[in-house]
């Protein structure tokens, strides 16, 4: 139990990393009315998808899901902190851009 707590107090504190370090992004894609909530790695190399407050891109995602039987990770909580108080920044790019140079770090392609 004890060590639970420390897990997640630890993705907490990454979560508030996250958001100081600017990498919590509400992206819109032109032409495509979407929304995609993305947390970017700590040096920019990978990016993960948080869909409201269930699902994530991530490994670690999985991992809990596998063994917790519930999925969470600090993606997740970054971006449902980001959302409370509002300290995300908002980026608006092209379907092709998007293609280009985002879904390639969600795939690890890069
Ligand atoms: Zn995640």
């Amino acid at each position: 139990m004890l060590l639970g707590f420390s897990v997640r107090k630890k993705a907490f504190v990454k979560a508030h990393e996250a958001i100081r370090k600017k990498r919590v992004v509400k992206l819109s894609i032109d032409s495509e009315n979407l929304e995609l909530w993305l947390v970017y790695s700590p040096k920019r190399r990978r990016v993960n998808i948080v869909v409201d407050k269930d699902y994530c891109t991530c490994l670690s995602y999985y991992k809990k899901l596998l063994t917790e039987g519930k999925g969470w990770c600090y993606h997740i909580m970054a971006v449902s902190l980001a959302k409370k108080t509002g300290q995300y920044q908002e980026d608006k790019v092209d379907r092709k851009f998007f293609i280009k140079n985002i879904c390639m770090r969600i795939l690890y392609l890069q």
